[in-house]
């Protein structure tokens, strides 16, 4: 099969022009003005935007947390990414306290099995490092193309490790070549905090917030960052949401140390007084880190403009308002922490970033799709459109009018943080190795077409295992 995008706006991270992208099989294989070849279909990209596969490097599919699962399983979050733009995706596959590695993997690839609709590779979460067999397992872990481990430093009694498992990860990683990631919170402090607020009788779901101040995202950023610095690992923040944390990262990055950071959609736009909306609506911004005072929406689109910050991902992870979410309806503490976003990253950074001048559709494509696929081993098969890459292309009507509503979305979550928002630009067709999966408003595949991708160690290119004919 080959296929002939005609006409469109190509917008790389570094490229801007009119032409056309004809791929042949699964890759990309010509690029240019008005080429002279014939396709077996022929797309007309007059007046849109075409883009490279945008890769969120930071969801959860599928997840048990917070005493229940999110709603969104690898068949639905996949479905409302691929709307949204995403052709590739990095989940969280979390090592159950015990658990060997290879354990945790096999029952997450189970889980999406038979229901991937884009493609998709795996982070390591590890939780528990006491059986020394396990430091040996994790270090074989990027030579099966899983090169990132996530620790998070919150969530205490749960998912948090102490600093001497966070330090033993950073040293595997800085001989095994893989990139560490952190969820940079005080969990210890915050679980003070959070005892303390409940002694006082303060149970509604703004007490979230207040129980996990900015100073404890930047005291975790810049310890984990030093450490990073005495392992010497690559280190990736997740989820940074306010100045406290930007800081160091942009201290270290000055220095030219391996620190990134990445911030999420929901950042921007949903600050600190959306969690005190009445009858318990405020419960639907319970994810963390918690949303912060209006300030930090400046530094955070100041910082992903200068790539103090690196990339934009959604962090989706999506319960029920009603059902899921009310577990907490006595008791903040007991909000599932989550909320979804994999569909309409691409419609809130073009409309308020590009559209209102913040960033330009380059910076946009590199933010969104080039950075997560170089710092996560995907790049060039995916993040960028050149001969050679997997044909994952996202033809975008720049001029199409959409409004953001829960109604409208094909994520299984009852709401949307961003309800009722009226965007200017909607996806229009998605292609992943060269086939439709999004074209005329619908899913053009049948769940089981996306593929698990074994990703290449940190700092290294992931090129087609076989050469083109
Ligand atoms: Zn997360």
């Amino acid at each position: 099969m080959s296929v002939l995008i005609k006409g469109g706006r190509v917008v790389t991270a570094a490229d801007d022009y009119v032409g056309d992208v004809f791929v042949d099989g699964e890759r990309i294989s010509l690029l240019g003005e008005d080429l002279d070849v014939t396709a077996d279909t022929t797309i007309d990209a007059s007046g849109k935007l075409v883009l490279p596969g945008l890769v969120d490097p930071h969801t959860h599919l599928d997840m048990p947390f917070g005493g229940t699962t999110t709603i969104d399983d690898v068949q639905s979050g996949q479905t409302a990414a691929a709307f949204g733009g995403t052709t590739c995706h990095v989940d969280f596959c979390i090592q159950p306290q015990g658990s060997t590695f290879a354990a945790a993997l096999d029952e997450w690839r189970s889980k999406a099995s038979g229901k991937q609709v884009i493609d998709m590779g795996y982070h390591i979460a590890i939780t528990d490092l006491s059986d020394p067999e396990r430091l040996e397992e994790l270090a074989t872990l990027p030579e099966q193309g899983v090169t990132s481990y996530k620790l998070f430093m919150a969530y205490k009694g749960a998912l948090q490790v102490d600093d001497e498992t966070l330090f033993r990860s950073m040293e595997v990683a800085a001989a095994s070549g893989a990139l560490v990631m952190v969820h940079a919170e005080n969990g210890d402090a915050i679980d003070v905090l959070v005892k303390q607020a409940l002694a006082a009788g303060h149970t509604a779901p703004h007490y979230h917030a207040l129980t996990r101040p900015p100073e404890t995202e930047g005291e975790a950023t810049n310890r984990a960052i030093q450490l990073a610095r005495v392992a010497g690992c690559p280190l990736y923040v997740v989820h940074v949401s306010c100045k406290e944390s930007v800081e160091p990262i942009a201290l270290a990055r000055e220095k030219g140390w391996d620190v990134w950071g990445e911030t999420c959609t929901q950042y921007f736009f949903v600050d600190q007084t959306f969690l005190e909306r009445p009858n318990f609506e405020g419960a639907k911004y319970v994810y963390t880190p918690p949303p912060r005072a209006k300030a930090n929406q400046d530094v955070l689109w100041n910082a992903v403009r200068t790539d103090v910050l690196s990339a934009i991902s959604t962090d989706h992870c999506s319960f029920l308002w009603d059902g899921q979410k009310t577990l907490g309806r006595d008791d903040f503490s007991k909000i599932p922490n989550g909320g979804p976003g994999l569909e309409n990253r691409l419609h809130m950074i073009h409309h308020f970033g590009v559209g209102e001048g913040r960033i330009t559709l380059n910076r946009m494509v590199e933010l969104l799709s080039t950075n997560p696929a170089k710092l996560f081993g995907l790049y060039p098969r995916k993040g960028t459109i050149a001969p050679g890459s997997d044909a994952d292309l996202v033809i975008f009507d720049p001029t199409r009018r959409k409004t953001i509503t829960a109604a409208g979305q094909h994520s299984k979550t009852d709401y949307n943080l961003y309800e009722g928002t009226e965007v200017t630009g909607d996806v229009d067709t998605v292609l992943i190795r060269g086939t439709v999966v999004v074209g005329d408003g619908e899913l053009k595949v049948e769940p089981g077409f996306g593929e698990f991708v074994a990703r290449a160690k940190f700092g290294e290119e992931l090129r087609p295992a076989v050469a083109r004919a």
